[in-house]
């Protein structure tokens, strides 16, 4: 049959034909979620294995809850644990707030669950099952024209489908094409993290507990079968958080003295099993795509990780993307600044509440600290609710 084409989306006759750049949460989300759809698609991956690093992370009712509104489950309750208690203390472990996260979560009637990144990758990729996921495949640039995109890759490669979607992280090669260079933002330290088989009499199910010192946090995380996911901040510049070298003996020095549990898990942790990450992210980017191309998670709107909204943000991203261009099929550009519009403010708050509250959440002078410290001892219950509503309800298309 011939095609008759519309100049805008699919030639008639057949499905939409997306390909996604990255196949890492957002990538393998949009994937799922486009083809829940009925969009074809294709992911393409710089990796030559898809290895997720041996950490983990918190994906919070308002991601649960979008992929929910296309009917897609991926079982993390089993495969991780639900968050029951929130508690922020001090460094010995002296309690300054219990936070409502659990009072909310009861209430929305989605938990908020902290898994280990391969098990999310697993349940992803689970889903995925079928879809053409191409590895070693790293994406140069590309080329659009009124009927589709052609992504070109290292080695020579082409990809060609009716719009790009760019899921391909903080570097995004997407992004680069079409804003240019750009500078991150460090936030003035470094984040150590690891996973390790864990208990503690302290330690209770769903246990989820931040430590605040100086210039320095700790979280320690239950994410079930046993484990643990700790991290822990330290403020340093960027020239030394950005080539950290490695090793434990400083991770040891800096939680000496704090509470027994923490410096436990440090002792119990083998060095082999620590990243150093620095935290950054970047100007918030009013505009993610031109014509058939668009960004999505942290390629749009790459955020610090106080809020541990980050991929939670790319799957509501990839639903309402999906949700979007099911309603628009016939025009792919209006229908990808559509995805846009609906969800610019709700990452630009995310993004720029992350910022502010890492920067509070760090404090190193005494008076920063107990400033820190009174907000949320002295924050109003119902204001502590009505923020925690407020980010974990997915809000839809509005
Ligand atoms: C220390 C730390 C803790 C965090 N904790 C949380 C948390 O608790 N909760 C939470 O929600 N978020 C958390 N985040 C944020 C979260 O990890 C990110 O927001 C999320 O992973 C973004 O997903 P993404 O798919 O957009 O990008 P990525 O996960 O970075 O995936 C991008 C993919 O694209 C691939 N790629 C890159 N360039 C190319 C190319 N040119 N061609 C092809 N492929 C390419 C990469 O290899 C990668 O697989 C944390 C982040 C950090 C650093």
């Amino acid at each position: 049959m011939t095609s008759t084409g519309t100049p805008l989306g699919a030639p008639a006759g057949r499905p939409l034909k997306a390909v996604v750049i990255g196949a890492g949460i957002g990538g393998l989300t949009t994937a799922v979620a486009l083809r829940r759809v009925g969009i074809d698609v294709e992911v393409h991956e710089r990796a030559s294995e898809l290895r997720a690093a041996g950490s983990a992370l918190s994906v919070m009712s308002n991601a649960i809850a979008a992929l929910d509104t296309l009917g897609i489950d991926l079982g993390l309750e089993k495969r991780g644990r639900a968050i029951e208690t929130f508690t922020i203390m001090d460094y010995a472990g002296s309690p300054i707030r219990d936070l409502p996260l659990k009072e909310v979560t009861d209430r929305l009637g989605v938990p908020c669950v902290c898994v280990s990144r391969a098990d999310l990758q697993q349940a992803l990729l689970e889903e995925a099952d079928g879809i053409p996921l191409t590895l070693g495949s790293a994406a140069t640039g590309y080329t659009a024209d009124d009927t589709g995109v052609t992504v070109r890759f290292e080695g020579g490669g082409e990809a060609r489908g009716d719009l790009l979607i760019g899921a391909d992280g903080f570097h995004s090669a997407v992004r680069r094409q079409f804003v240019g260079p750009e500078d991150s933002r460090d936030s003035g330290y470094i984040c150590w993290l690891a996973v390790v088989p864990f208990d503690h009499p302290r330690l209770t199910p769903g246990y989820v507990g931040h430590y605040w010192g100086s210039g320095q946090r700790f979280g320690l995380i239950d994410i079930g079968h046993g484990r643990y996911y700790w991290w822990g901040t330290k403020n340093m510049p960027a020239e030394r958080s950005h080539h950290w070298p490695g090793g434990k003996d400083e991770i040891t020095e800096s939680f000496a003295g704090w509470a027994e549990e923490v410096q436990e898990i440090i002792r119990r942790t083998p060095e082999e099993l620590i990243l150093g990450v620095p935290s950054r992210d970047r100007a918030f980017l009013e505009r993610w795509g031109e014509g058939r191309v668009t960004l999505l998670g942290d390629a749009a709107h790459p955020m610090l990780t106080t809020l541990g909204q980050g991929s939670g943000m790319a799957i509501e991203d990839a639903v309402v993307l999906a949700r979007t261009l099911a309603e628009l099929p016939g025009d792919v550009p209006r229908a990808l600044r559509t995805y846009e519009d609906r969800r610019r403010e709700r990452t630009r708050g995310m993004v720029a509440a992350s910022r502010s509250l890492s920067d509070l959440e760090q404090a190193e002078t005494p008076e920063r600290r107990a400033q820190r410290d009174d907000h949320f001892r002295l924050a109003s219950h119902a204001s502590l609710v009505r923020q925690y509503e407020e980010s974990l309800t997915f809000p839809g298309l509005d």
